[in-house]
C-alpha cells in the first residue's frame, strides 16, 4: 500500500520535460520538513488515502497519457515503489520520479530526478525548529546519492537555490560527487509566486551562464500559482 495525496493530469513543470503533458501521482509522507516546502500536504500535514498499487495504475492508465511523474513528499519511502514502477513501465508509460535522494532503492524508471536540499532548506525557525535537527542529519546522503547517480542511467540532479551563496555550497557538494554532465545540473529559483521566480530566476540565470548548467523553471507557479493538483 502507498499513501496517495492526488492523481492529476497536468504538465510537467520542471525540469528537463518542463511542458510534456504528463500525469502525476503524488505520494504523501516524507523523511525531511523543508522550510519552503510547497506540498505540505505531503509533509508537514501528511494527507492522502492507502491505495493498493493495482488501484493506483488502473486510475493513471485510464487518462490515456505516455508520461507519468512519482512525486512527492518521497516516493522512495514506499518498498511498493518498485511493484508500481514495474506495472507502470509494462504498460509504456514513460517514468520520471522526483526525490530528495535520501533513501535508496534499485526501481525501473526512465528519468530520475534528484533534488538534494541545501542548507536553505532547514527548518530552524518553524514550530520552535523541533524538525531542523533531524532535517539537517538527513538531507545529504553522500552514499545514496553516489548509488543513484551511479546505478541509474537517466538522471538530472535539481538544485532549489534562494541566494547567491547556495552556488558555493552547490560547487562543494559537486565536488564530494561521481562526476555529473553540466547539462544534467539544474538550478531552480525558490519561490511560491510568480514574482519570487522572476526576481530570482534573473540572477540565477546568470548564475547558469557563468556555470553552465541549465536554468529550471517552476511552469505550474507561473501558470497556476501555488495550488494542488496543478
Ligand atoms: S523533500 Fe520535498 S516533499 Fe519533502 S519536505 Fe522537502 S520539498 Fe517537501
Amino acid at each position: 500500500m502507498i499513501r496517495v495525496a492526488e492523481i492529476f493530469h497536468s504538465i510537467q513543470g520542471e525540469g528537463i520535460l518542463a511542458g510534456t503533458p504528463s500525469v502525476f501521482i503524488r505520494v504523501s509522507g516524507c523523511n525531511l520538513r523543508c522550510r519552503w516546502c510547497d506540498t505540505e500536504y505531503t509533509s508537514w500535514q501528511p494527507e492522502g488515502t492507502m491505495r493498493a498499487v493495482h488501484e493506483i495504475v488502473h486510475e493513471v492508465l485510464a487518462y490515456r497519457c505516455p508520461y507519468v511523474v512519482l512525486t512527492g513528499g518521497e516516493p522512495f519511502l514506499y518498498p511498493e515503489l518498485a511493484a508500481l514502477c514495474q506495472q507502470l513501465r509494462a504498460a509504456d508509460r514513460h517514468l520520471t520520479i522526483e526525490t530528495a535522494a535520501t533513501i535508496y532503492r534499485e526501481v525501473p524508471c526512465d528519468l530520475l530526478s534528484l533534488s538534494p536540499k541545501l542548507s536553505n532548506s532547514t527548518p530552524w525557525q518553524r514550530e520552535g525548529g523541533r524538525f531542523a535537527r533531524r532535517h539537517e542529519r538527513q538531507r545529504i546522503q553522500l552514499e545514496v546519492l553516489g548509488r543513484f547517480l551511479t546505478n541509474y542511467r537517466d538522471y538530472q540532479v535539481k538544485f532549489v537555490v534562494e541566494q547567491p551563496s547556495d552556488l558555493d555550497e552547490i560547487q562543494m557538494l559537486l565536488a564530494r560527487l561521481p562526476p555529473i554532465p553540466k547539462e544534467r545540473i539544474l538550478l531552480m529559483p525558490q519561490g511560491v509566486t510568480p514574482e519570487e521566480l522572476r526576481e530570482r530566476g534573473r540572477w540565477l540565470v546568470e548564475a547558469c551562464k557563468q556555470f553552465g548548467y541549465r536554468y529550471c523553471p517552476r511552469l505550474q507557479i507561473e501558470l497556476f500559482g501555488n495550488r494542488r493538483g496543478v
